[in-house]
């Protein structure tokens, strides 16, 4: 089975102040109109795991970590033994994810495959269906209260804004939210960047987020992102 669509064999921008290569699998259980990736989300793998394995065979010793990326990494089914094979080759080990997969999430943080997460936080409740075509978010919230309360390994939590999606009272929602949580790490808010999409409807926005209008919480940090 080919389950990795893509790798990038070296990146210093995904996993803070680590060198790492980036897998990233196909496949992905929501529909993001602003996805950068409709190809790898709708499309097959081109490389298998034994593939992966030989180069990072490759890799050790001169990278730090490896980044399971996507699509969504959580669709994989052998995800977590995967994780223990790259972790005993001595690499750190980042997950980005949806979130969409609380039990991967919990049992991978249980038996330490994870070093870091970063985790998408598509919308507000009333919001999620809509803008991620994702019809469970109740299984969301329940990796955004994991992530929130963990204080075992960093965490990061991001939101994309384009403001025909999302306006100023959905951040703040959200915002309430991570504080509710207790969140005490740093919260992205990413401006929308133009580029080939998944919805072909979704047009340059006409305004940006107001940042001005984003409250700061007390408990953890706001850092805007291409605004
Ligand atoms: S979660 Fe959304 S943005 Fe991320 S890969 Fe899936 S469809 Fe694309």
């Amino acid at each position: 089975m080919k389950a990795i669509y893509d790798l990038t064999p070296f990146t210093m921008l995904d996993y803070p102040d680590h060198t790492a290569c980036i897998i990233w699998f196909a496949g992905c259980n929501f529909r993001c109109p602003y996805c950068h990736n409709p190809e790898m989300i709708t499309g097959k793998g081109t490389m298998d795991i034994n593939e992966a394995i030989s180069f990072l065979k490759t890799r050790t010793g001169k990278l730090d970590a490896v980044v399971l990326s996507g699509g969504e990494a959580t669709s994989y089914p052998e995800l977590a033994s995967f994780a223990k094979q790259v972790k005993n080759m001595g690499f750190k080990v980042k997950l980005d994810t949806n979130g969409s997969r609380p039990e991967v999430l919990n049992f991978m943080m249980q038996e330490n495959l994870l070093d870091y997460i970063a985790l998408d936080y598509k919308a507000p409740p009333n919001k999620f269906k809509k803008i991620c075509g994702f019809k469970r978010p109740a299984l969301f919230e329940e990796s955004l209260d994991i992530i929130c309360k963990t204080t075992q390994i960093p965490v990061e939590i991001r939101t994309t804004v384009h403001t025909d999606l999302l306006d100023e009272n959905d951040i703040k929602t959200m915002i309430n939210k991570l504080d509710s949580l207790n969140y005490k790490n740093t919260y992205y808010i990413q401006n929308y960047r133009e580029t080939e999409t998944l919805d072909s409807e979704l047009k340059e926005q006409i305004k940006t987020l107001d940042i001005t209008k984003i409250p700061k919480p007390d408990n953890f940090n706001i850092l805007f992102r291409n605004f």
